[in-house]
């Protein structure tokens, strides 16, 4: 089997990095994409690993839906070019970051309210990615809830904080992402009560199918979202948010305009904030263009054989 090893340029920074990198290789069943973050160590990255040969020696469950929903991303941008990026999105919903490091709260509420007035009608959301305390998420809460989101993605690290927070009922339902797809027990969130909703993705919980048992498990309503991939990996996201019995929110499928390039031609666009369930068809030509130097391309070769 042939490892391709991508590089490509993001087109903004985002959650700290400037470039995405990983390995692309064609099964049976098609292609499959392994691009665990480089920080994450040897066992994190084996349940990637299991989600990849999924996508390329297995394939997908039967959709339920032919199109799904997906939420434009804000990144840590300025309000202006955060509203214009909202815009841009032509997205129905929208997920805002914030709680960057370096940034205050202030800075976040301007780019929230420049969003909400831009898209007055838009559903929004804000990721906060653990960064805030319970005290500085409770503040945060309690300002933005004028803008009326409708939830609030892993606003603090742990899962006491979160079900601290939860049980102070602010009025934002509160979402996990991290306490789920990267704690030892996804299911504590559960128990604990810390949160309205689960953030999934696929390749860090090991797949579609065990996505779609974490669902039934967890039984609270499901986000699908992207490890900003290629259009290769979203097309297993794309196929998990497919195949969910309930979707109830847009997911977070929209980062293929994070990357300022993919490996196929028709990479996964949304339109009027909509994804198709189709295959993808990988370019020859774009796998070469971009093909990761040998420095990189050794990283991720011997981290593959340590992943086996
Ligand atoms: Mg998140």
């Amino acid at each position: 089997m042939k490892l391709h090893v991508y590089d490509i340029p993001l087109t903004v920074v985002f959650r700290g990095i400037t470039r995405r990198s990983g390995i692309l290789f064609e099964g049976p069943a098609g292609w499959g994409e392994w691009s665990p973050f480089p920080e994450y160590d040897d066992a994190e990255a084996t349940a990637w690993l299991r989600a990849a040969v999924e996508m390329a020696e297995v394939g997908y469950p039967e959709p339920v839906r032919g199109e799904v929903p997906v939420n434009g991303i804000v990144p840590g941008l300025p309000p202006a070019e955060a509203a214009e990026r909202a815009v841009a999105s032509g997205c129905g919903t929208l997920k805002i970051k914030v709680a960057a490091k370096g940034e205050s709260l202030d800075d976040d509420i301007a780019r929230v309210a420049a969003v909400r007035d831009a898209v007055p009608g838009a559903s929004l959301r804000v990721d906060a990615n653990g960064g805030w305390s319970l005290d500085a998420a409770a503040d945060a809460l309690r300002e933005l809830e004028q803008y009326g989101l409708e939830y609030a993605e892993q606003p603090c690290a742990t899962v006491d904080e979160l079900a601290a927070l939860r049980a102070m009922d602010l009025g934002t339902p509160i979402a996990a992402d991290e306490s789920i797809r990267r704690a030892a027990d996804p299911f504590l969130v559960k128990q604990d009560g810390a949160a309205d909703v689960a953030v999934l993705k696929v390749q860090p919980l090991g797949g579609v199918r065990a996505c779609l048992r974490l669902a039934e498990e967890l039984g609270m309503p499901v986000v699908v979202s992207s490890a900003v991939e290629t259009s290769v990996g979203l097309r297993a996201g794309v196929a998990l948010a497919a195949a969910l019995p309930q979707l109830p929110f847009a997911c977070g499928l929209e980062t293929a305009r994070l990357l300022a390039g993919d490996v196929t031609a028709d990479p996964f666009f949304p339109v009027d904030g909509m994804l198709p369930v189709r295959p993808v068809t990988v370019e020859p030509a774009l796998l070469e263009e971009y093909a990761a130097g040998p420095e990189l391309t050794r990283f991720w070769l011997e981290r593959w054989e340590r992943a086996q």
